[in-house]
């Protein structure tokens, strides 16, 4: 069958297709039968709202959900043919930033498998995330055109007309079909202006920032270090939310709605602020259907729900209101009696949407005018009620909820780890894939010895895949012997990468002080550091320069090795999760609002290293404390000592040997002969004077952890495989349809 429709899309055989042909049919086979599962929608449908979904491949994963994979893998082999060699060729569409992004894609995943409506709606981004590369031992970037000939967004006959600044624009609508596993089809919907023009792209990912009509989508998430940067988000963002707007009334009216009912038809989530201007534009465009503005306030209210994804207070989303009214002046008005309605609801200035200096925000629009707040995991959700909205807390209690973030299995395991899969599924039957909670009848296994030596090797033939991609990419080899630690994941310094950067220099001094670890170890790093974030590439300067430095020495590369992997993606990931032991989950307590990776990693069969964070606390409660490595101050304390505005770094500095001696490497003649001493001199400042995410408290103990866990995976692999085993089985929990299950069941309704 499979063979047939090739041959027919392809008008030849497959034994004379080229790849790139067969590549192209097997796009066509996918999309001519996803159209066959489109199935009407009755009742409520989502609009899940987001400036970033973090797509990743898609063929495979069409193939897996539509039950075809195995078909079309045997077929192509019979011809000499690989499917794997195929799924190379397809450009990731990476428009997204990190976990935030990814979420809003496992969630459209989600809603298709469990046959929910529900729509995505973002831009259609010609660039993605920058592509990232390493030379002369720093981070160069350079545009990631991700749109090819062959590509799974289509165009629509649909357009929106927009309003920004003093001009109209088009703004045209794509489609991605979005398949479920064995469930419905839904439609992720994406925007895009005929009038963008890639030759504006200069040197690296530069551009001129102010020809709107040719940059509108140019890019995911600008530079917004300068103002002009700051005005195209805006600009951006209203793009997106007039026109989602525009063709959620438009769908809502097709079905029946008169728009007084508009809750009956739709749910909107907000997905953290970037989209929150859809309050004030819906309500706009209500009241231009003859509705009254306080009815049009209840319905919006009703209709839409915001999630909350940060609390670091510098990362919650302001204008000022002179940038709104030159981008978007029709939404002024209807901000400003919003924030009239809110002053009038409390007095509490901290409430207010419009402050004293004239910023508004955007998260307090979100609380006051939507029914549903809810953090990402169940600490971030406490610690949003009890300190960052405390106020907010008090005056909408009903309001508030949590929803710990999930991953899809079918990409987080069954795509990235078909060794892991075959094995669970010869187990337990195939249930999981549709119920993870079924993952925990593997706890059975704990002590059949078979199934732990079938887990290590799985594992081990999986880290020989990583290690043989990293020699085909980078031109790096590694030894699969070792136990592989792995931090990936955006490069921030809430996120720590600092800190394991310390232990490394902390290892070397005790390898040559003869002080041997018990296992050699190979720490993966990948992470791509914002353009303009200068002490994120400085932290990536430093790990290259480590890494060259450690690979010139021949007694300490025998026991460890630094491999830092460009160009961090879903592609990247799916490669180097399933080949993890430790899991570096290292944020310092109370800044990462949830994590997703550490839920990948745990799925895989890794072990967590991390503090009580986000949701590695609720990883730590399901394994219990044998099977995890927890180490660092807990969130109260953290949050009592920013409180107190007592950190000073410089005397731990003086105080702590080892500490002194691991920060004073990172200028030391080693360092500054192998990398750039203006960089690294700038890092260890930084880390003197400020240490704004408190490394060197939680210093001592990461390395006691860290190397309690090396012991432990050296004395006995078979207790390793049990822990690891014991991580799978409880990782269900964390499977999106969870999520999404409690979204629908306390939010949505759909
Ligand atoms: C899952 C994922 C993330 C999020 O990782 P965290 O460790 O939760 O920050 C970021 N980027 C990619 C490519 C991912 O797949």
């Amino acid at each position: 069958m499979i063979e047939q429709r090739i041959e027919a899309i392809c008008h030849k055989t497959i034994d004379n297709c080229s790849d790139e042909e067969l590549y192209s049919a097997l796009l066509v086979l996918v999309k001519e039968e996803s159209g066959q599962h489109v199935t009407p929608v009755t009742g409520r449908k989502l609009y899940y709202i987001s400036a970033e979904f973090l797509i990743g491949k898609l063929l495979s994963n069409n193939l897996i959900n539509l039950g075809l994979y195995d078909e079309v893998r045997d077929c192509l082999k019979s011809h000499g043919k690989s499917l794997a060699q195929l799924e190379e060729m397809e450009p990731e569409p990476s428009l997204g930033n990190g976990g935030l992004g990814r979420l809003a894609s496992c969630f459209l995943d989600s809603l298709a498998t469990l046959n929910l409506p529900g729509d995505g709606i973002g831009l259609r981004y010609h660039c993605g995330l920058f592509h990232q590369s390493f030379a002369d031992g720093v981070q160069n970037e350079s545009p990631d055109l991700w749109l090819t000939k062959d590509c799974w967004a289509d165009r629509t006959e649909k357009t929106y007309t927009v309003r920004l600044a003093d001009r109209e624009y088009s703004a045209h609508l794509y489609t991605i079909s979005v398949i479920g596993y064995e469930g419905r089809v839904n439609r992720l919907n994406l925007f895009d202006i005929d009038t963008v023009d890639e030759a504006l792209i200069r040197e690296g990912i530069s551009f001129d920032k102010t020809a709107i009509d040719k940059n509108l989508t140019l890019f995911l998430y600008p530079d917004d270090s300068d103002d002009d940067g700051r005005l195209l988000r805006i600009y951006q963002q209203y793009l997106m939310v007039s026109a989602g707007a525009q063709l959620i009334l438009e769908e809502c009216a097709g079905r029946g709605c008169d728009f007084h009912n508009l809750a009956d038809y739709a749910a909107i989530q907000i997905n953290d602020t970037h989209p929150s201007m859809v309050i004030p534009e819906l309500i706009r465009l209500l009241t231009q259907k003859g509705i009254g503005f306080e009815e049009a306030v209840d319905i919006v209210t009703q209709v839409c729900a915001y999630t909350n994804h940060t609390i670091l207070a510098e990362a919650l989303e302001t204008w000022p209101l002179a940038f709104l009214e030159k981008v978007v002046p029709q939404l002024v008005p209807v901000i400003r009696q919003l924030d009239e309605m809110a002053k009038s609801r409390s007095e509490d200035a901290s409430t207010a949407i419009i402050d004293d200096d004239g910023h508004v925000h955007m998260a307090h629009m979100d609380i006051h005018f939507t029914h549903s707040t809810n953090g990402v995991a169940a600490l971030h959700t406490e610690i949003l009620k009890d300190s960052e909205l405390h106020n907010f807390y008090e005056l909408y209690p009903e309001k508030f909820n949590n929803k710990t973030n999930g991953i899809t299995f079918r990409r987080w395991l069954m795509a990235c780890n078909p060794r892991l899969c075959a094995l669970i599924e010869k187990l337990i039957g195939p249930g999981f894939k549709k119920d993870a909670s079924q993952l925990r009848r593997l706890a059975g296994f704990k002590n059949d010895t078979w199934v732990l030596e079938q887990l290590i090797q799985i594992k081990t033939a999986n880290k020989q895949d990583l290690a043989r991609w990293l020699y085909s990419s980078q031109g790096i080899s590694v030894n699969t012997n070792a136990m592989f630690s792995i931090q990936s994941k955006r490069l921030h310094e809430y996120k720590r990468q600092q800190l394991n950067l310390l232990y490394l220099i902390h290892q070397y001094f005790e390898i040559k002080a003869g002080h041997l670890p018990a296992a050699p170890m190979v720490a993966v790093f990948g992470a791509k550091a914002a353009p303009a974030y200068t002490i994120a590439k400085d932290i990536i300067h430093a790990l290259l320069t480590l890494s060259r430095v450690f690979a010139a020495d021949a007694q300490v590369s025998r026991w460890i090795q630094i491999v830092l992997v460009e160009n961090y993606n879903v592609s990247a990931a799916e490669k180097m999760i399933p080949a993890c032991d430790l899991s570096e989950q290292i944020s310092l307590a109370s800044k990462e609002a949830s994590g997703t990776g550490n839920m990948k990693f745990m799925l895989n069969g890794a072990l967590t290293l991390g503090t009580m964070d986000g949701a590695n606390v609720e990883i730590a409660d399901l394994v219990g404390d044998e099977n995890i490595y927890i180490f660092g101050r807990s969130s109260k304390q953290v949050i009592h000592r920013y409180a107190a505005r007592d950190y000073a770094a410089a005397d731990w500095y003086e105080a702590d040997p080892n500490i002194r001696r691991a920060v004073d490497f990172i200028t030391g003649d080693a360092m500054c002969a192998a990398g750039h001493r203006e960089s690294l001199t700038r890092l260890r400042s930084e880390l003197i004077s400020k240490d704004w995410f408190q490394t060197f408290p939680d210093f001592n103990a990461y390395v006691v952890r860290k190397n309690q866990a090396i012991a432990d995976y050296a004395a006995d692999p078979m207790l390793w495989a049990r822990k690891a085993l014991i991580n799978i089985s409880e990782a269900g929990y964390f499977s999106s349809d969870r999520t999404i299950a409690e979204y629908n069941n306390e939010i949505w309704h759909l």
